[in-house]
């Protein structure tokens, strides 16, 4: 059989420590013997960022900018200990938040779910995706201790000195005061990622904020999202035969919890961080989360949600064998290489990301799995656990018979 041609580059980032093994056993395994891989390729691994200043990383972002679509391995986001591992000069910035910052993106995750492994909530029966706005409030907020009696105040000096004041609270006593912030052009781009995203991957979208407590900040979120899509997007979901619905964020945590699933939850920044962690833990595995960052220009960059799995990575270094899971890794060399096959009518490389989808999940079903899923398995076969290698070979027999 002729080897799938790539006409057009996919930017690869590669990373650390046991992701860093899975990535080139994947594409040893279940890539190079069919496909042309056609890559500019990045190492983000910690010593090169150290070697380039963590140019590499600005590089890698900027290449995602002109090619479109990236795929990125997990990477170590370095602390004081990773300071002393690595005799770093400093400690670097997390790679993603440097992508982040440079493509301006929303992150998209979503669970891969396979039959034998159900999420805790009984009726979910397909992913809910969550898209967590990345920018500002809380996250970028500054607070201040209030020493004792006195009047805290919100001041807006415009650029020509006209000020505008209101009174936050006449304090009797000690206690605390918190400022937020948003900008009308990052909640502008958040919107247009998730109606984009919902049109991309034909699922209804569902926006919540707390606006009828907040009425200026909240509802101001929500006013956008609905003036965006009114403007843009209404006569594009009607067609694609989606819905974009709003509601009170009470009541969305009440329907995604009765939901059967199958929809994108876009969360404001604190939401999605709180969501996302119970949505992923309720889905199963950390190991099954998927994860990719659109940018407001439609640039995309795949990644598993998980990290470099240090302590599997240390096991092997001592020799050991380690059962890790590759699936989220797998599936953000599909992601990548089916948008890439979508963006330049490439559907040998669509049919290709399908295909390993589906034989990856088959693999599972029919009982083999990584140590991590077979604590979880509820399925009739008996459950078969395999290395990380044999895992990728168990998925290249199951993908030789759909090709
Ligand atoms: P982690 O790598 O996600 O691993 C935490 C634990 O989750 C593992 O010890 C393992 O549990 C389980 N796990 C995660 N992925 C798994 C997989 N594919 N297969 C099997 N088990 C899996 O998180 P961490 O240990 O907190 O962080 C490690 C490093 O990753 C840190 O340096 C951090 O900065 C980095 N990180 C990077 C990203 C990113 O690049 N996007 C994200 C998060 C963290 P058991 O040990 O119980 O088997
Ligand atoms: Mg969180």
């Amino acid at each position: 059989m002729d080897k799938i041609k790539m006409t057009t580059p996919l930017v690869e980032m590669d990373g650390d420590e046991m992701t860093r093994i899975l990535w080139s056993d994947i594409k040893e395994i279940l890539l190079k013997p069919y496909i042309e891989l056609n890559t500019v390729y990045f190492d983000l691994g910690l010593p090169e960022r150290e070697r380039t200043g963590d140019q590499v990383t600005v590089d890698s972002a900027e290449a995602t900018r002109q090619y479109g679509v990236a795929v990125k391995c997990a990477t170590i986001t370095p602390n004081a200990q990773r300071v002393e591992e690595y005799k770093l000069s400093q400690m670097w910035k997390s790679p993603n938040a440097t992508i982040r910052a440079i493509l301006d993106g929303t992150v998209f995750r979503a669970p891969i779910m396979v039959k034998g492994i159900s999420p805790v909530v009984k009726n979910w029966k397909k992913p809910i995706t969550i898209a967590r706005h990345a920018y500002g409030d809380l996250y970028k907020a500054v607070e201040y201790q209030v020493p004792g009696p006195g009047r805290a105040e919100l001041v807006y000096t415009a650029s020509d000195g006209a000020e505008a004041r209101e009174t936050i609270f006449d304090f009797q006593g000690a206690g605390i005061i918190q400022g937020q912030h948003n900008t009308d052009a990052s909640i502008t781009s958040f919107a247009h990622a998730c109606f984009q995203y919902a049109l991309d991957t034909r699922q209804d979208l569902w926006f919540a904020t707390k606006d009828t407590i907040s009425k200026k900040y909240d509802h101001h979120f929500k006013d956008i999202f609905q003036e965006i899509y009114d403007a843009e997007y209404d006569k594009k979901f009607k067609k694609a035969g989606i819905e974009y619905f709003y509601t009170l964020i009470d009541d969305a945590v009440a329907r995604v919890i009765r939901s059967e699933g199958g929809f994108i939850w876009a969360c404001k920044n604190y939401d999605g961080d709180v969501m996302s962690d119970m949505v992923s833990t309720a889905f199963g595995s950390l190991a099954m989360m998927t994860s990719v960052l659109v940018s407001p220009e439609g640039k995309y960059e795949y990644e598993a949600a998980h990290g470099t799995v240090t302590r599997h990575y240390y096991q092997h270094r001592k020799g050991k064998e380690t059962s890790t899971n590759p699936m989220a890794t797998l599936f953000a060399w599909t992601g990548a290489l089916r948008k890439r096959g979508e963006l330049d009518g490439g559907a040998d490389l669509v049919r290709f990301a399908d295909a390993m989808e589906a034989a990856s999940i088959a693999t599972i079903e029919s009982g083999t799995m990584t140590k991590d899923l077979a604590g979880l398995w509820e399925g009739e076969a008996p459950a078969r656990t395999v290395n990380s290698t044999d895992f990728l070979y168990a998925i290249r027999d199951e993908l030789e018979k759909r090709l």
